[in-house]
């Protein structure tokens, strides 16, 4: 049986991507546009019946953690977005993008250790899961703490060609990530490993642009291009395209955006039902690999 598999992955984080270096119009955008982005996300979701997993800084849980910060509760407290998520119509899986958006290849284990009790906690105040991870900028460490804390998977650095031209130095780099983004070049199938801590690793594939800045440039057709080329290079080599993204990625040109994420949903539910396409959460991929059981429960209370 010859077909693809889809995963999706949404960073949740509010304010919280930001709060070493907030702005007043990231703040803005947290306060008043997150939300109906969200809205937006789950109900195109739900209209394909699609489950995603939703990482999410678990401080978005715990009102305590908003005091004092800058531009208004609102950007740092949103238990009414993760409310929402959990009771779509499709089964998402709530992962984890840690406890406060600390980067864990800049601290010691004890505080790696103290932001993800804190994260598991706040899951299982809420009763959600508590299998999948997100680091924070992508900054991988400590992945043996996150083993210890329950975690089962994670999302590793992508797989783009232009990962090769890192050894040429760092702008060679930069221009051949730009180059890569402008272009409809085909995102990397990725592969889940299980790694030597016994967690599942699954890379990204590709991200989901903004569009401010020089990327506005990036055409939405080329973007769409792109994902067409992901899905069907995960057919034809039986991986994984694993597209990613945060609700702030459509900050700039809203409407454009979601309309480029909905024409792939549209493709990936049309070559799902025609079971050329399965699409799965990083933690039913986990532990399909892995051989465990059933997560542990979804509903918020
Ligand atoms: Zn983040």
């Amino acid at each position: 049986m010859a077909r693809g598999q889809l995963i999706i992955s949404i960073d949740l984080e509010l304010a919280w991507g930001v709060w070493d270096h907030p702005t007043p119009e990231g703040l803005r955008f947290a306060a008043e546009d997150e939300r109906p982005i969200c809205a937006s996300l789950v109900d195109m979701l739900d209209r394909h019946q699609i489950p995603v997993t939703w990482a999410i800084v678990a401080a978005l849980l715990d009102e305590a953690s908003a005091a004092a910060r800058p531009g208004g509760k609102q950007c740092w407290y949103a238990p009414d977005v993760i409310e929402r998520i959990v009771n779509a119509k499709s089964r998402h899986e709530i992962g984890s993008h840690g406890g406060r958006h600390r980067y864990f290849d800049r601290m010691a284990p004890a505080q790696a250790r103290e932001d993800l009790e804190f994260a598991r906690a706040q899951h299982r105040v809420h009763a959600l899961q508590f299998d999948a991870f997100v680091f924070p900028r992508n900054s991988i460490g400590h992945l043996d703490v996150l083993r210890d804390t329950g975690l089962i998977t994670f999302r590793g650095p992508d797989l783009g060609w232009f990962m090769a031209a890192g050894a040429a130095g760092r702008m060679a780099s930069r221009t051949a990530n730009f180059v890569d983004k402008m272009l409809p070049i085909a995102p990397t199938p990725v592969v889940a490993r299980q790694n030597d801590e016994g967690l599942v690793d699954i890379p990204g594939s590709m991200l989901l642009l903004a569009r401010n800045g020089a990327r506005r440039f990036v055409f939405a057709a080329a973007t769409r291009a792109k994902l067409a080329l992901g899905l069907a290079r995960s057919r034809d080599r039986k991986g994984i395209f694993h597209l990613w993204f945060h609700p702030s990625n459509f900050y700039y040109r809203r409407d454009e955006q979601l309309a480029t994420l909905a024409w792939f949903l549209e493709q990936a539910a049309d070559q799902a039902s025609r079971g050329d396409l399965e699409i799965l959460t990083m933690g039913e991929c986990a532990r399909r690999l892995i051989g465990a059981t059933a997560p542990s429960g979804r509903v918020l209370q």
